[in-house]
């Protein structure tokens, strides 16, 4: 069978192993960090960094297709690649959501409503931007930032020069906080015919910045569960887009606004491992293998638990119960760190 390149070789990487192989396709992980979560499923691993040029020519004429499980690959390293073979999601989908500044300016672009925003080059910036969104706000490193480090909340325009040195002089845009009643998420594929399929709506909880919970259904009427899917895809379509992607939505009584896309799998699309016949997973390896997308309709109301650090001291009780355990693997539990998920049927 063919060889899928995966860029990235943490938890996404491996269950993105799992599903190919069971696909009968041989996987290759290209990660710069020592012993990663997917290399004890993967057919192969290269552990290189992004700039050795040898390793990376090697690991792309290895595959028929490159795709990754994080977004913030080197330019360089994608500028060596793509004379090499194919990569799912597309070069200008990792460019897009690699900046929250051209992320969102995009999203606008659309047609669809973002918090308010701005770019904050320096402190004169971001005095300007203050006053012309106000505080409360949140400002946020503009590339690199996830599970909510690299961002700051400004309470008052007092907090301004504080928030500032936070960046640390990294590149950064201010972003109106928004007040949602509650977080949802859209997990849509688009396949290489172009065809859109898009799992229900997940609803997410966070702690102290981390996922830790999705529930389906979300707290949704019809007609925002449609709105949701329907961002999705005009976001999957504007990309001409290959894979896999999630959309962060904030639901307010004015309608949903965008908070961010990731360019993959995503943490809140977990839920589909045992409630849709075809996973998150097998639907992107689907997509980037060129096959026809998969049913993804869910066929029961199921929780995604996040075990992130200490959590894992449960693990024996929820082995004693019912619910689908999912492990990355990783020696090592260090706080925040994401160690596995479990999820629980309902209504099976
Ligand atoms: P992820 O791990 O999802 O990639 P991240 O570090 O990229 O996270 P965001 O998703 O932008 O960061 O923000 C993390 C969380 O902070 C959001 O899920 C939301 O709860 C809150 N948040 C972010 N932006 C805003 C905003 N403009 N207004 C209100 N809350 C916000
Ligand atoms: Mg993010
Ligand atoms: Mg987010």
């Amino acid at each position: 069978g063919a060889t899928i390149g995966i860029l990235g070789g943490g938890q996404l990487g491996r269950m993105l192993s799992v599903a190919a192989s069971r696909l009968g396709l041989k996987t290759h992980i290209y990660e710069p960090g020592a012993s990663p979560p997917a290399g004890e499923v993967a057919h192969r691993v290269t552990t290189a960094s992004y700039d050795d040029v040898a390793a990376l020519t090697a690991f792309g004429q290895s595959v028929d297709v490159i795709t990754y499980e994080f977004e913030n690959i080197p330019t360089s390293a994608l500028d060596l690649l793509e004379q090499l073979a194919p990569i799912h999601p597309g070069r200008q989908a990792l460019a897009t959501s690699q900046d929250r500044l051209t992320e969102k300016s995009f999203l606008q672009g659309l047609g669809l409503t973002t918090a308010p925003f701005a770019d904050v080059p320096d402190m004169a910036a971001l005095e300007a931007a203050l006053a012309a969104i106000g505080a409360p706000a949140i400002l946020k490193t503009r590339r690199m930032g996830y599970d909510g480090k690299g961002q700051t909340r400004i309470k008052t325009a007092d907090d301004g020069p504080r928030a500032f040195a936070d960046m640390a002089g990294a590149p950064a845009i201010l972003e109106g906080f928004v007040n949602f009643s509650h977080e949802v998420s859209v997990i849509g594929a688009r396949g290489q015919d172009g065809s859109v399929a898009c799992y229900d709506p997940g609803e997410n909880l966070h702690q102290d910045g981390i996922l830790r919970m999705t529930k389906v259904p979300a707290k949704l009427t019809a007609s925002q569960r449609s709105d949701a899917v329907l961002i999705a895809a005009r976001i999957l379509n504007a990309l001409d887009y290959v894979g896999v992607m999630g959309v962060e939505l904030f639901v307010t009584p004015e309608g949903l606004i965008v908070n961010e896309i990731a360019p993959r799998v995503h943490n809140s699309g977990h839920w589909t491992q045992n409630g849709c016949t075809i996973c998150q997973f097998e639907q992107h390896i689907r997509a980037v293998a060129g096959w026809p997308l998969g049913d993804g309709s869910r066929h029961a109301d199921v929780t995604m638990e996040n075990l992130i650090g200490d959590d894992m001291a449960k693990l024996a009780d929820y082995a004693k119960t019912d619910a689908a355990i999912h492990l990355y693997g990783k020696a090592e539990v260090k706080p925040g760190r994401k160690m596995g998920h479990v999820n629980r049927i309902f209504r099976a």
